[in-house]
């Protein structure tokens, strides 16, 4: 994996799941990885590991649901390593229902996390990316981005969202610059996402299939496929799902 050797890769919602397998895959193949959550001390716990391996690793408090911490976050890494080749916008909650529960706070969360927080993310990163004349955006879908469950109205409305973005910045980019978006949209994958569904129905579902998913390093080595490929090749959508569910 030599194009993903030495460059710079920031990865939001880094202490669990896909974010952390991705992080650990990226630095084993020598990235200079950047995790940003916000629970502190599983970011430290993963850095350490990170290090023990003689991999590059830090970690930044990051809430994606505030632009300046996204910001912040930007400005740390362009200060730590001079600059940013990657941003894996990878964040993201799913408490899902049915729209009669009227669970509006968490439509409001849904909405905020996956949607603003890539959107934030970007305007983070793309003035670096831009000066520097290369990058890399990378936005986490879903299987929910291309069709829609019952309960899954709004969080599919957030996964098409992000694929709508995807595809702006791709067509936007592809004209003036060579920055690369790419789009990663997994199926079920066995994560803490699940966990924080609140609706009574949502939870004996989730219960039903939790332990169905495949592994989170399954769709980590797809993000490093589309990083690995030269720089001139955009893998703009990769889906990667359970082969049996
Ligand atoms: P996890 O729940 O394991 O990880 C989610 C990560 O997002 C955590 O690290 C969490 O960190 C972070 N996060 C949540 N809210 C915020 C916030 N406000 N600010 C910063 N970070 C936040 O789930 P997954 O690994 O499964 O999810 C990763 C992505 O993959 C998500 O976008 C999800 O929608 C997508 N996906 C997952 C699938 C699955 O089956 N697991 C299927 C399809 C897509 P912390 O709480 O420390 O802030």
């Amino acid at each position: 994996m030599e194009n993903i050797r030495n460059k710079v890769i920031i990865i939001t919602g880094a202490s669990s799941g896909i974010g952390e397998a991705t992080a650990k895959f990226l630095a084993q193949n020598g990235a200079k990885v950047v995790l940003a959550a916000r629970r502190e001390e599983r970011l430290h716990a993963i850095v350490d590991e990170i290090k023990q391996g003689g991999g590059d690793a830090f970690s930044v408090k990051a809430d994606v649901v505030s632009a300046e911490e996204m910001q912040n976050l930007a400005k740390f890494t362009l200060n730590t390593y001079g600059r940013i080749d990657v941003l894996i916008n990878n964040a993201g909650i799913m408490p899902n229902s049915k729209l009669y529960e009227l669970r509006v706070e968490e439509w409001d969360q849904m909405i905020d996390v996956n949607i603003k927080g890539v959107l934030y993310g970007i305007a983070a990163v793309l003035p670096a990316m831009r000066e520097q004349q290369s990058g890399h955006i990378i936005n986490l879908s879903s299987t929910a981005g291309y069709h829609v469950d019952a309960r899954s109205a709004v969080y599919s409305a957030t996964k098409f969202a992000v694929r709508a973005i995807s595809e702006g910045l791709r067509l936007e980019e592809s004209l003036t610059s060579h920055i690369r978006s790419t789009l990663i949209a997994p199926g079920l994958t066995k994560t803490e996402l699940l966990d924080h569904i609140t609706s009574p129905e949502g939870q004996t579902i989730a219960r039903q299939v939790k332990g169905m998913g495949i592994s989170p390093y399954s769709i980590a080595t797809a993000i490093a496929f589309s990083i690995n490929e030269p720089d001139d090749t955009l893998v703009s959508e990769i889906m990667v799902r359970p082969t049996v569910l």
